[in-house]
């Protein structure tokens, strides 16, 4: 890349303006009325450095209180509706055991009151209520033998006994930040706000807030606060909203205006090899077994017209898992290689890489390509050889894993990337990757669909194209749900089922063996052998975890793929991608510890052939809330889309994805479910802003 790709920020900044005024400002916190050594050192803990650190310091609510005019006491007065401050002239206490109140009697301006209650509210009610006291009191006023008096009235101690008409006030409070007084805090925000907000930048244009109907930061911080009285509540509330809706979307805007800038700058650039040959894709294409599906068409129609351009590709291919993003993929490599430059495909996992390769050689078969297979545990003459086939230029084709992007992976020319399963990666190993070429086109899948609104804050430097469709004639899986108690019946279906129809079927587990045992969790080897002994003896059984060599890997996968296994037991190496369509069976041991989009993605095994599939999800006892909600999910949909949805919701984006590995900023203001449309409309903004019109 020639220009390094700017910085994506996260969390929201304040920034003052280049006024002489402002640069004059000692931002420092010492400066404020009240904040000492100690405090400073708090609030330094905290994060906060500087008086802009706290202006973003936002109240946690606000708790509204009394200011006292000089006036009469009493506030309100209808036939039946009384607001007042009184002085408490004499208290009754509540009797513990008998029907009597708990009774207050007030002098308001010169009248008898008695504020009454007959159960009270909560335990410490009556301790404030002492005799010369001013009370502010609402409700509805009855005479009982001739004294106004209030059954449960709104009462409030109020810490004056000043003469006056109490006016409401909202008083912000911050709290969280321990041995830090709450009126010193808020007095050095209200200081700080006070001198610094009218010098601040306005970080977002004057058309986005007029379109948006939102105020300057200035206004906004001020409202937050609450540096001008209130006096109408509602009014304030609404301006309160729309303060923060500001905030949240110029958290927003900033991110993704920075993507847009990114995605200016990797196209300037411009130095992809533009790809305009395209009959060996169309030859590919009349070699396939199948017919492509409407959405896989266009797909290949809009990454063929992007990879014929100088403008290298960016695009990521979601669909969900058996929708057929392989053969789109592939589609493109073999349009690059027309077109004279290499093709690397990097998978998450050998057993994929492998799995991939067995594609290219059926896909690509009498199409004149070369392909050589990149992986960890290559030995090295193996290796060496492969390398100097990418070097040279001999292999048209690397299908690989993480091995790709080490030391001594050289191209000839490496023109268009596949990256599958992408969030897999991280975001250096990514960009290690897009080293290896010059501008090279990027297409990247996954199959874990992403909600549209975290693709968008994790990838909005990317264009999405989507394959909704899933190639014909699949049949729906039945999904259900069955206690551990019940395993003895479920062996008997898979095994009258297996010899009835010739299906296979797989069986996963958390863990490989005994010896990692976890209460209650179980394992491929143990459980095996007890299948194979017992429930499933005389099936054809294998066995597929992490910790088999590559080659034992692949020799069991080739073998149940070949329809020579009945059975297979694993861990979640299967989760990904392997592809075998006679397999109609899947169980899922102690399903409730898995996931949603790993239950998903084992399930995608299944449901690949003609015949109608089936998914046994078996749980323990005393499901947690989560888990209940995951595998009710599982059973009512298995639309990856709206799991994914679900998925996001219950764990929320930071766990979805792994945040940090996904480069996904942490917000300081928005919440990427809460504020979907606001991240929607900021993405819009940005683009359109950026890019012009045209580029959107
Ligand atoms: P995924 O999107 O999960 O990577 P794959 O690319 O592995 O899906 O495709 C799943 C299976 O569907 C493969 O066996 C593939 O050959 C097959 N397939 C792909 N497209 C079609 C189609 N249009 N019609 C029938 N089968 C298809
Ligand atoms: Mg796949």
């Amino acid at each position: 890349m020639s220009e390094p790709a700017p910085t994506i920020p996260g969390r929201l900044t304040l920034e003052l303006g280049e006024s002489a005024s402002a640069q004059a400002k000692n931002l420092g916190l010492r400066n404020l009325k009240g904040i000492g050594p100690k405090t400073e050192k708090k609030l330094n803990e905290r994060g906060i450095s500087d008086q802009l650190e706290l202006l973003l310091y936002v109240p946690r609510k606000y708790r509204p209180t009394y200011r006292f005019q000089p006036g009469p006491m009493m506030v309100r007065e209808s036939a039946e509706w009384i607001e007042a401050i009184g002085r408490v002239v004499g208290v009754i206490p509540p009797k513990l055991h008998g029907r009597a109140p708990f009774e207050v009697r007030l002098d308001v301006d010169g009248a008898d009151f008695k504020l009454l209650w007959f159960h009270l509210p909560y335990r410490g009610f009556d301790r404030p209520f002492k005799p010369g006291k001013s009370v502010h009191f609402e409700g509805k006023v009855e005479y009982r033998q001739a004294v106004a008096s209030l059954s449960h009235p709104t009462a409030k101690v109020v810490d004056s006994t000043t003469r006056g008409t109490p006016a409401t006030e909202l008083v912000p409070v911050y709290g969280g930040i321990e041995d830090i007084g709450e009126s010193i805090l808020s007095r050095a925000v209200a200081e700080a706000c006070e001198n610094l907000s009218p010098l601040l930048v306005e970080g977002l244009p004057g058309s986005l807030l007029q379109d948006h109907n939102l105020p300057t930061i200035e206004d906004a911080l001020r409202t937050i606060h609450v540096l001008d009285p209130v006096d109408d509540l509602d009014a304030f509330r609404q301006q309160l909203q729309k303060a923060r809706e500001r905030l949240i979307f110029q958290e927003f805007f900033d991110l993704q205006t920075a993507m847009a800038h990114r995605y200016v700058a990797e196209r300037r650039a411009a130095k992809a090899t533009p790809c305009s040959e395209r009959d060996l894709g169309r030859e590919m294409v009349r070699n396939l077994p199948f017919q492509l599906t409407g959405d896989q068409r266009e797909a290949i129609a809009t990454i063929a017209d992007e990879l014929d351009s100088r403008i290298p590709m960016r695009r990521l291919l979601q669909g969900d898992v058996g929708s057929g993003k392989t053969v789109v993929a592939l589609m493109a490599a073999a349009i690059a290689i027309a077109n004279g430059v290499q093709v690397a495909m990097m998978a998450p996992t050998d057993i994929l890489a492998r799995q991939h390769l067995r594609r290219v050689a059926e896909f690509f078969d009498g199409l004149g390509i070369t392909w050589t297979h990149l992986s960890g545990s290559q030995g090295a003459a193996d290796r060496r050889e492969t390398l100097q086939q990418l070097k040279s230029g001999a292999a048209n084709l690397v299908v690989g894993t993480h091995a790709l992007f080490q030391e001594g992976v050289e191209f000839n020319d490496l023109g268009l990337i596949i990256v599958d399963e992408e969030h897999k990666f991280g975001v250096e190993q990514r960009q290690a990757l897009m080293q290896l070429g010059r501008d090279p086109h990027l297409l990247a899948m996954t199959a874990t669909p992403i909600p549209r609104s975290l693709a968008h804050a994790v990838f909005g430097d990317r264009d999405l194209t989507l394959i909704r469709e899933k190639p014909p004639g699949r049949k729906p899986i039945r999904t259900v749900l069955r206690d551990r108690s019940r395993a003895s019946k479920i062996y008997d279906y898979v095994r009258d089922r297996v010899k009835s129809t010739g299906d296979q079927a797989y069986f996963v587990y958390p863990l490989v063996e005994a010896s990692e045992a976890v209460a209650n969790r179980r394992n491929v080897m143990d459980s095996a052998q007890e299948l194979a002994n017992g429930p499933l003896k005389g099936l054809r059984m294998g066995i597929l975890h992490g910790r088999m060599d590559a080659d034992a890997k692949d020799a069991v996968m080739t073998r149940f793929s070949r329809g020579e296994l009945d059975i297979l037991c694993a861990t979640t190496v299967i989760e990904v991608g392997v592809d075998v369509p006679n397999a109609t069976i899947m169980v899922i041991e102690n399903a409730e510890i898995f996931g949603l989009s790993q239950l998903h993605q084992l399930r995608g095994r299944v449901g690949r052939g003609e015949s109608e599939s089936m998914c046994i999800l078996v749980a323990g006892y005393g499901l947690t809330d989560d888990a209940a909600q995951r595998l009710r999910a599982m059973i009512e949909t298995d639309d990856g889309f709206q799991l994914a949805e679900t998925d996001l919701r219950i764990r929320g984006p930071g766990e979805f994805l792994g945040m940090k590995q996904a480069g996904l900023p942490e917000f300081r203001f928005g919440d990427i479910l809460r504020d979907a449309s606001w991240l929607q409309t900021a993405r819009k903004d940005a683009r359109r802003l950026i890019l012009g019109d045209a580029a959107r």
